[in-house]
């Protein structure tokens, strides 16, 4: 089933979009089938669970991490960590810049915009993401690359409104890119689409779309 939904869901994707197989609370076993497939990106959003599953899978995948980032664990994931998704304060992303420079790496980076009307949804206004940028502070961490934004939208299936919020986080996405990313061609990603809405996001420019339960199937929490 894996292998035929990874087949199915590329061939909906458009040229230069890259599918985040996002695989929380799924077993290896699922991972190594979604491998087999040729899926090589893989999207987790709890640092334990990640870091026990690079442990097994082959090390040419590339592991990006989607979920709300503790400060206090950024250094158990920083050694190998392709793309964090959701950089949400400028603590976070000083940490990561100091882990990565322990590791004498430069990790790539999203800002996490909150768009979404509901509450729970972490991530920078609008507003306070322009601020953060103005305020310079971010420039002397030379080991964070600030490559895009990342986004999700309101779970609900008024599709005007969905489509409104990305609409907004790619049009922010071209303002930033002005004001502060300009002469930089690597600020080009837009994270944005989940399963339920990942058509949509594409119309808005998205670049990378995070896909679990189209995937793997519903999760089972426990
Ligand atoms: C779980 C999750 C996804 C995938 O959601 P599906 O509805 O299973 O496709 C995408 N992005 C983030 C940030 C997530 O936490």
């Amino acid at each position: 089933m894996i292998t035929e939904n990874i087949q199915r869901i590329k061939t909906t994707l458009k040229p230069g979009v890259r599918l985040v197989a996002v695989s929380k609370y799924h077993p290896v076993e699922a991972l190594q089938e979604a491998y087999e497939a040729g899926q090589r990106i893989f999207g987790e959003n709890h640092v334990q669970e990640l870091v026990a599953k690079e442990a097994v899978m082959p090390k040419d995948v590339e592991w990006h991490f989607i979920g709300h980032l503790q400060t206090n664990k950024v250094k158990y994931i920083a050694s190998f960590i392709s793309l964090i998704h959701s950089v949400d304060s400028m603590k976070l992303l000083k940490e990561i810049n100091k882990q990565a420079e322990k590791c004498g790496r430069t990790i790539d980076v999203l800002l996490q915009i909150h768009v979404a009307k509901e509450e729970t949804k972490f991530g920078f206004t609008p507003e306070e993401v322009q601020q953060m940028l103005a305020e310079g502070e971010w420039k002397a961490c030379s080991h964070v690359r600030i490559v895009g934004l990342m986004a999700m939208a309101t779970n609900t299936d008024d599709q005007a409104q969905i489509s409104g919020e990305f609409e907004t986080v790619r049009k922010l996405h071209d303002i930033l890119k002005e004001r502060f990313f300009s002469g930089e061609s690597s600020f080009c990603e837009l994270s944005m689409g989940m399963s339920g809405d990942y058509t949509i996001a594409q119309e808005h420019g998205s670049t990378l779309v995070r896909v679990g339960n189209k995937i793997f199937g519903e999760r089972i929490y426990h």
